[in-house]
């Protein structure tokens, strides 16, 4: 278990805290603002413990310069509106100065100041010991709360640990509690769902959950990679040539280590990536030559349906179909559908089935859907996030 800012008192202490407000900018405003109301508790939090609160984030790809369209001095203005104080902004080119310091040191409890983009430092990204002192400089206490880039060994996100005790805010915790008892120790039966298009992306994950869960469904892009190695027709599906015989060797490890493995048994096919294309539902050994699988067929949704209603845990990622055309979006609804519906703990990682739940108003409906996609995959394959390892043991 990772110390959290519940374990320690931090009452007067100047706090600094990785968040996540790479938000995405259009014309010089926020267009979405999520990643900021999510850090608002850990902030919260800390200010009425009456810490003195120093944030940090990077934004967007300022690739260590200063680039003035990155600022995160909109974030500053969004976080007042919302804390309903002034949060001081001291833009920096070099994040860390002498004016910088001096704002630091003289925040007050129950005060919140946001430095400037850190990724306006080339060392940032390289965990450049210099920059991760000059930021702990600023503080007594790191708090990490950046799942999305937790597992990047970067200045802020790790190397400040090596100056200051760190604790994980309430971000972190939310994922480790969920991420972390699902890999480690779910409750049975424990089902993962793997979709999406690319094989190759998701193997370390399957190769990771494939001993530890109960079943394991495989749908979207990435099953016709398996029928391949099952030798099937897939027509024109997309295939992901060079890991065929990956797939057939994980279907062997399944088998050897007992778990059940549940491919899609009917799919809906069209002639071409569109919408509106001509489409039909067939078996899998049905396939015409001439079409591509587009989603999962009936036959599917009630075989994984059946499956998931039983289930005690699930984790999911990667859409059973290409969800974002309205036509081929049944297959993915109806197993969100079925995740809603069902007792178990319900887990969502990765970018594009988060989406889709939000998409299909299902959001409040999981127990818990991954910030980080590129961490939450890291997660589930079983490595050890950087971000994370750093935060003290309870
Ligand atoms: P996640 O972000 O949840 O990890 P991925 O990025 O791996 O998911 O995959 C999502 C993408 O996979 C979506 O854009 C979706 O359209 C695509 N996809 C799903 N099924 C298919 C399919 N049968 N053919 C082509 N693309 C597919
Ligand atoms: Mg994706």
């Amino acid at each position: 278990m990772k110390k959290t800012i519940k374990d320690v008192d931090l009452k007067g202490k100047k706090v600094i805290v990785r968040c996540d407000f790479n938000v995405p900018m259009q014309d010089g405003a926020i267009s979405d603002d999520t990643r900021i109301k999510a850090a608002l508790p850990t902030i919260r939090y800390l200010l009425e413990q009456n810490a003195a609160v120093i944030l940090m984030s990077h934004m967007g790809r300022p690739k260590g310069e200063p680039k003035m369209e990155f600022t995160l001095k909109p974030v500053a203005d969004r976080l007042s509106e919302y804390l309903n104080l002034d949060v001081k902004f001291v833009t920096s080119p070099v994040v860390v100065d002498d004016a910088v310091r001096e704002a630091a040191a003289a925040l007050a409890p129950g005060e919140v100041m946001l430095l400037e983009n850190v990724r306006f430092r080339p060392e940032e990204t390289k965990n450049g010991a210099e920059f991760a002192k000059e930021l702990a400089s600023l503080a007594e206490v790191f708090v990490q709360d950046a799942f999305g880039t937790a597992h990047r060994a970067h200045s802020s996100t790790a190397g400040v640990a090596d100056y200051l005790p760190a604790l994980s805010g309430f971000l972190i915790e939310k994922e480790v509690k969920f991420l972390g008892s699902a890999v480690e120790d779910p409750k049975r039966p424990f089902v993962a769902i793997m979709g999406g298009a690319k094989v190759g992306d998701k193997i370390p994950v399957i190769e990771n959950l494939i001993t530890k869960v109960d079943t394991l469904i495989i749908g979207g892009g990435m099953a016709y990679t398996f029928y391949k190695a099952m030798g099937l027709e897939i027509g024109t599906s997309i295939l992901d040539a060079d890991n065929v015989g990956l797939a057939g060797d994980l279907m062997k490890k399944a088998e050897d280590a007992g778990v059940k493995m549940l491919l899609p048994v009917d799919c809906v096919v069209a002639k071409e990536f569109d919408n509106n294309s001509e489409s039909a539902i067939v078996d899998r050994d049905q396939i015409p030559a001439d079409m591509m699988g587009m989603d999962i067929g009936p036959k599917t949704v009630e075989l994984f349906r059946q499956t998931l209603a039983d289930a005690a845990t699930v984790v999911w990622n990667g859409p059973m179909g290409v969800f974002e055309m309205d036509n081929f979006a049944k297959g993915t609804k109806a197993v969100a559908e079925a995740l809603a519906d069902c007792d178990a703990i319900t887990i969502i990682g990765g970018g594009d089935s988060a989406a889709a739940v939000e998409k299909f108003g299902l959001a409040d409906k999981m127990t818990h859907i991954s910030t980080g996609g590129g961490a939450s995959l890291e997660f589930l394959e079983g490595k050890v996030l950087p971000g994370i390892a750093v935060i003290e043991d309870k």
